[in-house]
């Protein structure tokens, strides 16, 4: 009796070992599945004038200071895996910045070449970014050398500072942007008429009005940050401004960040804007002196009031978010040119990265995205939320759908890439989505 006692009373402790041991082993599990993130945000104004860029009509340098640029980092970590995504206050990473800026950062923090999103906003109002010593302003390449450190400076503090948090995201919709593919009929030679597309305002064209936002909250319950996703086109302040400014995605920012608190970021991502411009610019009479406020901040208040909304009614949270991430670089078929020699086969290479959390996913094109492709690649995604993001990793100009060439205009006329290409590009995001989504 008292044998069969103690065999009882010890298969008991064995399992109530294993039970702790299991309780523990899930516990361990748990702890190392769960999300982490850490946030920065550096201020890149230039602090000399510079050449900015966006307009080809606009020549000198800047003078004065609008509002201020930033560099907005977030960096996520789940199982030792990382995503890093970097929202920069600059037109773009063209002329081979976005292949140098991103190789410093690879290797001084070990990142895998699809974890990082090396991202611009697409300001019109802001410093060229260029390493180009020939053909630069001086001042530009100075620029250029201070911003890269401080984009390694500001990736290093959001690795540095991860805490545990959960994330959750939403959908808002904005009028902001508007079709710029304007028709008119105008006579031909031939005496009969013909369609034109200019770049002007068109409200029957399509325009993506989704306003995406990823909340992301600590343990504690406090919201640390908000990342957007928009498809315009800063480009408010437009040509004859030559004064330093966020302008409609830089502006946003900085009203959400007003909003939500000081040691709060909103880093804003360009959505497929090719085609896409702020529903007004300002007047041309449009006053540059400092202090000349209202007209360019009325469309970003109303586009970050959006996202502000978004943001509060966001209440379904992950903690447990896994990390996947994916790059490649197509080689798509471009456009006849004189400057390809007709031996070699016409290419264009444009490189997607994606990359999910959870539920969120997001992709990001080393181009100029026109709406319809960005709209078909959202459609195409197996995720519940899909943030298209242009200008990232890379800057191949304009990627218009087949549909547009016959019609011209601009961004066909410009694009180093053949009809066929966008579908191409549509496909492949598609399959590069259901990779990630698949367990
Ligand atoms: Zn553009």
């Amino acid at each position: 009796m008292k044998k069969k006692l103690i065999v009882i009373l010890y298969c008991a402790a064995l399992l109530m070992t294993a039970t702790l041991f299991a309780n523990n082993q899930s516990a361990v599990s748990e702890s190392k599945s769960l999300l982490r993130c850490g946030i920065a945000r550096t201020d890149i104004t230039p602090t000399n004038p510079v050449q900015m860029s966006g307009y080809g009509s606009r020549k000198g340098l800047s003078h004065g200071i609008h509002d201020p640029l930033n560099v907005r980092v977030i960096a996520f970590e789940n199982k030792g895996k990382k995503l890093v995504l970097v929202s920069t206050d600059v037109l773009g990473f063209y002329g081979g910045t976005a292949e140098q800026i991103r190789s410093v950062l690879l290797d001084r923090f070990e990142l895998a070449p699809s974890e990082l999103f090396l991202c611009a906003i697409h300001t019109h109002a802001a410093p060229t970014v260029t390493m180009n010593e020939k053909t630069a302003h001086p001042n530009n390449v100075e620029y250029t050398g201070i911003l890269t450190k401080k984009i390694g400076s500001a990736v290093e503090t959001a690795l540095h500072l991860m805490t545990p948090v959960k994330v959750g995201a939403g959908r808002g919709y904005s009028p902001v942007g508007m079709n710029w593919r304007e028709k008119r009929i105008v006579p031909s030679s031939a005496g009969s008429s013909q369609t034109v597309v200019n770049l002007g305002r068109n409200p029957y064209g399509p325009t993506d009005k989704e306003v995406l936002v990823t909340r992301i909250v600590q343990s504690d319950g406090t919201s640390i940050a908000a990342i957007f996703d928009y498809a315009c086109h800063a480009t408010l302040l437009g040509g004859r401004n030559y004064q330093i400014s966020g302008d409609l995605l830089g502006l946003a920012e900085q009203f959400v960040e007003k909003i939500l608190g000081k040691s709060f970021i909103a880093p804003a991502f360009a959505g497929a804007s090719g085609n896409i411009d702020p529903w007004f610019r300002v007047l041309p009479e449009f006053n540059t002196e400092p202090g000349w406020i209202p007209e360019p901040v009325l469309l970003a208040t109303l586009l970050g009031e959006e996202v502000v909304h978004t943001f509060r009614k966001i209440d379904t949270f992950s903690e447990h978010g896994e990390i996947r991430t994916l790059i490649t670089t197509l080689k798509l078929p471009a456009k006849e040119s004189k400057d390809f020699m007709p031996s070699e086969p016409r290419q264009a290479e444009l490189t997607i990265t994606a990359a999910h959390i959870g539920q969120i996913a997001f992709i990001g094109f080393g181009c100029e995205m026109l709406t319809e492709v960005g709209m078909a690649i959202k459609k195409a995604s197996p995720f519940p939320y899909t943030f298209v993001i242009t200008h990232c990793n890379g800057a191949a100009g304009y990627l218009p759908p087949a549909d547009l060439y016959p019609e011209g205009g601009y961004e066909v006329q410009t694009s180093h890439f053949a009809p066929e290409a966008a579908e191409i590009v549509i496909q492949q995001a598609g399959k590069m989505l259901n990779e990630l989504h698949t367990d």
